[in-house]
């Protein structure tokens, strides 16, 4: 059995913190790939590793004194070794730093010593092998991961390593130049590693229990999600439910690797395991609700619209022209509604209109803004009749006029547009009929 654990930075932000992770990885001997990210916040108001050291090399770049700013990040990890009694002295690998600080090597390269340095106390710390991820992850030229050379090179590797700590975040170009993820990119380090020693289960160990069903803003203590397919998650996900990082579950779809979402303060709680396919029934019909607001409905209508072929095509030409991605495309028999970001759209509103006008000489075009969009989320839906017979009646019980419906055919999700002002009351309705009011 093979687990690549990775942990986010607020569960190795301190001495404490680390203490917790220790204890977490030696309680399973399957746990035997670890990837960390940089320490995080210990208290609201602190400043995460990883942000301090943009700020540390933007001001040496300038050409500005910046020794304080990296004593002070040196701080925070003679801190956490001193707290875990470790013999462990950072000051070369600060030498280093702060040498190639100076010479400019770039912001990609001082982020990432984030987790390195991280990486170099965790290894030390759980007396497991520390493997510079700049040698064992790639990218390519263009900057996308390069995932052929990686999985050879870092699955080779793993091969003969029973037990190893590779941090998150990063990797390099073929000549060693280092290169970041986007931010949050530790998750997408540990898919990338579970997948090259195809690993039995990747466990991401954060702060929080798992994926919520709704968003704990709209609604008060909102149960978490026990089961969720990776299909599922990217609807829920696209529409602003954020635990993961997006680009962490592409390396382990295809490869039938589960990932296991875990509260390192609180390593009892089942988490939310995010799998390719289940028949675990759902707890209830839907397995998630989300969305966003701000969105802008450009409805265009002409007559004989339906026959006439590529007008589809010709509208959303004018968007494409602007640069402005579409969300949805509803259609009826004579009319086409396209929903794009208002703040997108604004700037370029006139140009798009005009070259609507232009290219697809409607009838007419009718504009509806501060809208947002909900998106019901379950693998449930497809075999439970009336699901959107339940849904909408729910929304008009809390007197909320629905804009806009879109139901894919996959049937795994129900997109409702409805105003801004309506978004809470929206979700709380859809939220209580199925999971507070189980039927
Ligand atoms: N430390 C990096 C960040 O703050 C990456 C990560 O934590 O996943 O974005």
């Amino acid at each position: 059995m093979k687990k690549v654990v990775k942990f986010g930075g607020s569960s190795l932000a301190s001495a404490e913190q680390f203490k917790k992770v220790g204890d977490i990885i030696r309680a399973d001997e399957a746990r035997r790939y670890v990837v960390p990210s940089a320490p995080g916040k210990r208290f609201s108001g602190d400043t995460k590793v990883t942000d301090m050291l943009y700020d540390c090399y933007a001001t040496a770049e300038s050409g500005k004194a910046f020794k304080t700013k990296l004593g002070k990040i040196k701080e925070r990890y003679d801190e956490i070794i001193a707290g875990l009694g470790l013999d462990l002295d950072l000051s070369k690998e600060f030498e280093v730093i702060e040498k190639n600080f100076s010479a400019k090597a770039g912001s990609d390269y001082a982020a990432s010593r984030g987790e390195y340095l991280n990486g170099i106390i965790m290894a030390k710390y759980l007396g497991y092998e520390f493997l510079d991820s700049a040698e064992y992850i790639f990218f390519a030229h263009d900057g996308s991961f390069n995932a052929e050379k990686t999985y050879d090179i870092l699955g080779d590797k793993l091969k003969n390593v029973e037990r190893a700590v590779i941090p998150g975040f990063y990797g390099a170009y073929d000549d060693g130049t280092v290169k970041t993820f986007s931010r949050g990119g530790s998750d997408v380090t540990g898919s990338i590693v579970a997948r090259s020693v195809r690993a039995d289960l990747y466990e991401n160990w954060t702060d929080v229990s798992g994926f919520l069903i709704a968003d704990p803003r709209v609604i008060e203590n909102p149960e978490v999600i026990e089961t969720i397919t990776y299909q599922e998650l990217r609807e829920l996900a696209y529409m602003g439910a954020t635990v993961l990082h997006e680009d962490a579950t592409f390396p382990l779809r295809k490869e039938g690797i589960p990932i296991n979402i875990k509260n390192t303060n609180k390593p009892e709680d089942k988490g939310t395991l995010i799998v390719g396919n289940t028949c675990a029934k759902p707890k209830y019909t839907i397995t998630g609700i989300a969305g966003k607001k701000g969105f802008c409905a450009v409805n265009i209508e002409k007559d004989m619209m339906n026959s006439e072929i590529g007008f589809g095509r010709k509208v959303l030409q004018a968007f494409e022209d602007s640069g402005i991605s579409f969300e949805h495309v509803p259609s009826g028999i004579d009319t086409m509604t396209v929903f794009v970001h208002q703040s997108d759209f604004e700037e370029h509103e006139q140009q798009v209109l005009a070259d609507i006008h232009r290219l697809a000489q409607p009838d007419s075009i009718d504009l509806a803004s501060d809208l947002a969009l909900i998106a019901v989320v379950g693998r449930g839906m497809k075999s439970t009749r009336g699901t959107a017979g339940r849904i909408f009646s729910s929304l008009a019980h809390a007197h909320v006029n629905v804009r806009m419906i879109d139901q894919g055919s996959s049937e795994l999700n129900i997109i409702i547009g409805v105003s801004n002002a309506d978004f809470d009351k929206a979700i709380k309705a859809i939220y209580d009929i199925f999971v507070t009011v189980q039927l």
